[in-house]
């Protein structure tokens, strides 16, 4: 008999039928239909047997989402992830989704941005659409490691226990932050980093490049061109502001398509007024 501990949900199968004339195969360990799968290892790479409602898929679901309790929350395995693209591209949002779902698993999370950055808050990374998560400021990136050292300290954690660490805004950051992720990564932590991967002038942006290089995943995300409605890879600062620290809001930037932004380039370089 499959004992409930012994099974691992897939969440990724239905578990309610959404179409009436959808059936289901007999579950082999209850009397109804098996409307999800587990395996018998707890692995996801063991042999899928069909499983009913009633033999503990529901209970264990829901047991599995709330934070902190799940009793088999997965490992943290040392990574890299880079999410990029120009402004109004939705990183942030991203950020936020894949830390949420980590929350979700039950995952220590950890999340950081520069100072610099209080357009929403000073204590939350925020999304353009005002989607939020609570997180620490830092001036320089040691101070990341110097944090995690003192959490740990301070709460008697296993220093071997993977946390789930993002980083938002990485490209206000300094250098350092290639060798920080690097080590984060090698004692454990999975490290997400969202930023901009180009200035207002289409040129790489401050540690993103090197940390596109080391990582392992790195999403491109796109906006769309407030000229010519394709997909948007560039930044193009409307305004006569010089300084890369100047963030990003729509009275200041627009995201534009390779082509306008260099007709952009091309425009502001021949207007003596412009810079
Ligand atoms: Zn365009």
């Amino acid at each position: 008999m499959l004992g409930d501990s012994e099974v691992r949900i897939n969440h990724f199968f239905p578990l309610y039928p959404t179409f009436p004339h959808k059936t289901y195969p007999q579950s082999p360990v209850g009397r109804g239909p098996a409307i999800g799968h587990g395996t018998r290892d707890g692995t996801c790479d063991g042999a899928w047997t069909p499983l009913c409602l009633g033999h503990g898929l529901a209970p264990r679901y829901l047991e599995a989402m709330k934070p902190g309790v799940n009793p088999s929350k997965p490992q943290v395995r040392g990574s890299i992830e880079v999410i990029t693209g120009s402004m109004f591209s939705g990183k942030t949002e991203e950020l936020i989704r894949r830390l949420r779902r980590a929350e979700l698993a039950g995952l220590r999370v950890l999340i950081f941005k520069p100072e610099f950055d209080k357009r929403y808050g000073a204590d939350a990374v925020v999304s353009h659409n005002r989607n939020s998560i609570p997180c620490h400021n830092i001036h320089h990136s040691s101070q990341i490691t110097e944090f995690i050292n003192q959490q740990n300290h301070n709460t008697s954690k296993d220093e071997g226990e993977g946390l789930v660490i993002g980083i938002d805004e990485a490209q206000f950051l300094d250098q350092d932050l290639i060798k920080v992720a690097l080590l984060l990564s090698r004692q454990n932590h999975r490290v997400l980093i969202a930023g901009l991967d180009m200035d207002f002038l289409g040129q790489p942006f401050g540690p993103m490049p090197a940390l596109m290089a080391v990582a392992e995943e790195v999403t491109k995300v796109r906006a769309i061109c407030s000229d010519c409605g394709h997909e948007a890879s560039h930044s193009h600062r409307h305004t006569s502001l010089q300084s890369t620290r100047v963030l990003g809001a729509q009275e200041h930037y627009r995201p534009l398509c390779r082509p306008c932004f260099n007709r952009a380039l091309n425009q502001a370089n021949s207007d003596p007024g412009f810079f």
